[in-house]
């Protein structure tokens, strides 16, 4: 007999429990055997418009690791829309499975009609292993897709948006940091010149940063190289490199016990998702160092903010442009607020995107 006491547990927590700690609102699974969908949609919070947040499919070792990530994303999708001053909630999907194996024109439909029926509450957009022909899949059959390809009249790819809103949130770290916001002369290390770290380059170099580049990819360093005035070192030697800034626009987990022990520099911010590998313990190391941290759900806003207002309307690109500049006032209060209050720059973030929830959630009580 299934004791369904223990097939409830996640862990230590059960199921309910999980979802309340940070007070998701809904999670929906999503089944289907003829196809081998197995997929998850994770809903934050729909206080501020509906819940955003990409689809990515991944070959997760266990449905416990899908459903402890689709809470975690789910969760940062809600403040890094809340801080972009974007009226949309928090929310992700992901799909369990190996892309390269199980993904079917008919999967990704049939998770399209997960995501039509429900009317709205979660729209999703490309992620992590989705390109833009399965998003177009996704579409014959749900409206409440973002961020399509320019050929399907959607907003296309949004790394030159999310390069910019880094770059400007490094300029606001180092207002806080060097009393200017100048870049000319500053020694910048980007870890990962794909997407987002070839548009980042570009706008240092132009400004006269003096940047050092590293990947694991030969052929993205020789673009970047051709095209830059760069230096390349290697992926380990980047963390001993003489650097100002560091600017991890590869993969998360970077900032950690072993990396912070070896790294100099004034101002870590850049493209990369979950950059912190613990975030509390990491949080307050980076603050005991006094180096200046630029949070990574707020920094890598703008493509959200690009998505976003492609699913809002009126979309235009410099409408899009205006709005990641402002990344660079957020990160500047969330500096000062983290400074007045002396705790990790993390926390003042989330506690300026959670204000606003509450703030317009009481709005939204009044007629
Ligand atoms: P990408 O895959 O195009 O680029 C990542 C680059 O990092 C690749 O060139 C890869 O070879 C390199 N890389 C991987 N491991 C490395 C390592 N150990 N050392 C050095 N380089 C390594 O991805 P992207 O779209 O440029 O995104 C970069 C990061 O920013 C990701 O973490 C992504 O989740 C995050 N992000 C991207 C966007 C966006 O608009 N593309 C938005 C928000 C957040």
């Amino acid at each position: 007999m299934i004791d369904l006491k223990q097939e409830e547990k996640v862990g230590n927590l059960s199921v309910f429990e999980e979802i309340s700690e940070h007070a998701h609102e809904q999670i929906v699974y999503c089944y289907d055997e003829n196809t081998g969908l197995k997929a998850i949609i994770g809903i934050h919070n729909t206080v501020l418009g509906p819940a955003l947040g990409g689809t990515r499919m991944w070959n997760y070792k266990s449905e416990k690791e899908a459903f402890v990530d689709v809470l975690r994303l789910s969760r940062g999708m809600t403040f890094k829309a809340s801080l972009s001053g974007l009226n949309l909630g928090g929310g992700k999907a992901v799909i369990i499975g190996d892309a390269k194996k199980l993904k079917s024109e008919a999967l990704l439909r049939r998770f399209g009609r997960y995501v039509e029926s429900l009317h709205g509450k979660y729209v999703t957009a490309e992620d992590v292993n989705m390109n833009p022909d399965d998003m177009e899949y996704i579409s014959m059959e749900t409206r409440y897709v973002t961020g399509l390809s320019e050929k399907m009249g959607g907003s296309g790819d949004p790394s030159p948006y999310t390069a910019y809103g880094v770059y400007m949130g490094m300029k606001a770290c180092a207002k806080a940091a060097y009393g200017n916001e100048s870049l000319t002369g500053k020694a910048v290390a980007v870890q990962g010149v794909g997407h987002v770290g070839y548009y980042l380059v570009k706008h240092l170099v132009e400004e006269g940063a003096r940047v050092i580049v590293t990947d694991i990819y030969e052929d993205k360093v020789r673009d970047v190289s051709r095209d830059f005035k760069v230096e390349v070192v290697d992926q380990d030697g980047l963390y001993n490199s003489r650097m100002d800034i560091y600017a991890p626009c590869a993969l998360g987990a970077t900032v950690n016990d072993d990396t912070l022990n070896r790294m100099h520099c004034d101002i870590i911010a850049g493209a990369a998702n979950n950059q912190l590998e613990d975030e509390k313990k990491h949080g307050k190391m980076l603050m005991e160092k006094g180096i200046i941290y630029a949070p990574d759900f707020m920094i890598n806003a703008g493509g959200l903010i690009n998505v976003g207002l492609d699913y809002l309307g009126n979309y235009s690109r410099e409408r899009v442009f205006k709005k990641v500049e402002r990344i660079y006032n957020t990160v500047l209060d969330i500096i000062h607020k983290s400074k007045e209050e002396k705790i990790p720059s993390q926390e003042a973030a989330i506690r300026l995107a959670t204000q606003r929830i509450n703030d317009i959630g009481k709005v939204k009580l009044h007629l």
